[in-house]
């Protein structure tokens, strides 16, 4: 066999392998990709030509039934995600609510072990894989930790923390409502510097973002809402201005995603107009969840 083939065998192998370690148990997969499974090896492929069709790893899923007529993507596609290519293909089967909550705690464990950016493990107090509800439908991403989330071991419990606690909270849910993570599970460290953060490395965000993906996975919201530039580059490989991006709905694999403002931003730009935007944001997301708005909601900003 040739070493393409071999080397796609491999990372095949290793991406099944990694779904049964997090307690991924079915994979479906679509009939077309099953009558392609079962044919031979073609001999282009065996001489390390290019394939004619890619191999391929079936994409969707529901909870509790095996996903429709799935997309094809090529195998490359389930490697590792490095922050400027989409994110890897992902298989989604049903598992239980205790399998959950297990491949969950394998994840945070294996987060919290983590000394893949040895700058970042050294630098660190606590990795601060992320909070709230599990099984919400709306899951908001950040940068990374800052100075307070390194030390308490959770996201956003700094001044923009508490800010975007209230964004939260005037939707009518609260903390424990929804799920909060980042890009990046390590504060950046800032060597030579007592204050201030950095943003990250493309690097760091490449190490880092397999485990985002895998929350994601796991928790399936129905929304995600991405805090700023940096969370829209880590999700989507945009590197478009968070200025055009916002209020604009974009995909993450399936799932609608509301890119906007950072917390930080409204805090360094006090300008009514910038709240306004945000909580527009915040309409539309609600919208999309199919959250009750009361008048008072949907007028926060109006009579400003
Ligand atoms: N900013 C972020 O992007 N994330 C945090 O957790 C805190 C501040």
């Amino acid at each position: 066999m040739s070493a393409d083939y071999n080397q796609l065998l491999d990372a095949t192998i290793q991406h099944l392998e990694g779904l049964k370690s997090r307690g991924v148990r079915h994979v479906a997969v679509t009939s077309e990709t099953l009558r392609s499974l079962a044919q031979p090896v073609r001999p282009a492929m065996a001489a390390g030509l290019k394939p004619q069709a890619p191999v391929a790893v079936p994409r969707a899923f529901t909870p509790t039934t095996l996903a429709p007529a799935a997309k094809p993507v090529p195998v490359a596609a389930a490697a590792p995600a490095i922050v400027s290519t989409p994110a890897p293909a992902i298989v989604r089967t049903s598992v239980t609510t205790a399998e959950k909550a297990a491949a969950f705690a394998a994840l945070r464990e294996r987060a919290l072990a983590c000394v893949k950016c040895p700058n970042l493990a050294a630098s660190r107090k606590n990795v601060v894989f992320g909070v709230g509800n599990i099984d919400s439908p709306l899951m908001f991403v950040g940068e990374a930790p800052g100075a307070d989330e390194d030390a308490q071991g959770e996201p956003f419990v700094g001044a923009a923390g508490q800010l975007l606690t209230k964004i939260i909270t005037a939707t009518g849910l609260s903390r424990a409502d929804v799920y909060i993570a980042n890009i990046l599970k390590c504060r950046p460290d800032t060597p030579g510097q007592t204050s201030g953060n950095r943003k990250p490395t493309p690097a760091e965000m490449a190490t880092c973002i397999p485990y985002l993906h895998e929350q994601i996975d796991l928790i399936r919201p129905k929304v995600i809402v991405a805090l700023g530039a940096t969370a829209v580059e880590g999700l989507l490989g945009k590197t478009i201005g968070i200025t055009k991006l916002r209020g604009n709905w974009q995909t993450y694999r399936d799932t609608p995603l509301m890119p906007t403002y950072h917390p930080a931003y409204l805090l360094r730009n006090q300008a009514m107009s910038e709240k306004r935007r945000v909580w527009e944001d915040m309409l539309a997301v609600m919208e999309k969840l199919g959250m009750p708005i009361s008048e008072k909601q949907r007028n926060f900003f109006t009579k400003a």
